[in-house]
């Protein structure tokens, strides 16, 4: 564990937030999550290496998607292959955290497209070259020291979160797009009304995977500040599923383990999804789900 400054303004000054846990995966280990009072970041201080972290990406870690277990899970992959497409149509894409590669797969599937991978765990990396045959370099994106001005599209599908350095890492996304190249950005809201009404027990703090967490004014300000146009920022995902989750997190932290995990199967029943899918439905398209797309052009702007 080392101290760290805020990584995007370098500010010392930062208010204790939670003391968090992995409720994910239970794994051992409690962080402190702070917020940076000159530009809202939130991150982990201090902050565990790369080293201690192994740990936390175990093959049993549900981000690692084999296949797709639900269609819903499916349903949300083909959603950002769409969103993609309708801001560029082929070209050489490059997902970071690319995980096991469904997503490269379905996009490489959906149109004329060369693609790339960056995962820096070696199973996922693995299985997407293996089963899918992908080009996925098992490295971080400042490390794979990728061609300038190369890309189209870069994505982050719930993967900055998980960087220790977002700032540097926006800045490389910038240098190794082309002009006129989109960056697609999902991660989870910390401004959240689930973040907010859950605190330490919202799953979207996934301690300690999650070293980052971004309030959507200082995303947005730090994508200008390195020279992206915003072009949309927008709930994107969002289907009640991590409200159960965080709620069973909250019953079994009050010693009510058998509601809790009623709570958890909610939160894993497709059923359950469904007939609330109307209320996501109103939440999504009134901006009140946790997870947000940011979609930015570098220029110069088409
Ligand atoms: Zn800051």
């Amino acid at each position: 564990m080392r101290p760290v400054n805020c990584n995007f303004c370098g500010s010392s000054s930062a208010n204790l937030l939670y003391m968090v846990r992995d409720l994910q995966l239970g794994l051992p280990g409690e962080f402190t999550l702070v917020k940076c009072e000159n530009c809202g970041l939130l991150f982990l201080n201090p902050q565990p290496t790369w080293e201690e972290l192994q740990t936390y990406y175990p093959e049993w870690y549900d981000s690692f998607l084999r296949e797709y277990p639900s269609l819903i899970q499916r349903y949300g992959i083909l959603r950002r292959c769409r969103v993609v497409s309708k801001y560029q149509q082929g070209g050489r894409l490059l997902d970071v955290g690319c995980s096991t590669g469904i997503f490269l797969n379905e996009m490489r599937r959906s149109g004329d497209w060369d693609i790339y991978g960056v995962e820096p765990v070696a199973f996922p990396a693995r299985i997407a070259r293996e089963r899918f045959g992908l080009r996925v370099f098992q490295q971080t994106l400042i490390e794979a020291k990728l061609p300038e001005n190369y890309f189209d599209v870069v994505t982050w599908w719930d993967a900055l979160e998980h960087t220790p350095n977002p700032k540097e890492c926006l800045q490389e996304t910038y240098r190794i797009l082309k002009p006129g190249g989109w960056v697609f950005i999902q991660t989870p809201d910390p401004n959240s009304w689930e973040a907010k009404l859950f605190g330490p027990y919202w799953r979207g703090f996934e301690a300690p995977r999650h070293l980052h967490l971004f309030p959507v004014p200082t995303l947005t300000n730090q994508l200008g500040l390195l020279g992206f146009r915003v072009r949309s920022v927008r709930n994107f995902a969002g289907n009640l599923s991590t409200a159960f989750r965080s709620l069973g997190y909250w019953l079994d932290s009050q010693g009510l383990q058998v509601i809790g995990s009623f709570a958890h199967i909610l939160a894993r029943s497709v059923l359950c999804r469904v007939v609330i899918f109307p209320i996501a439905f109103l939440l999504r398209h009134t901006g009140q789900t946790f997870s947000v797309l940011y979609i930015a052009q570098k220029g110069p702007y088409g």
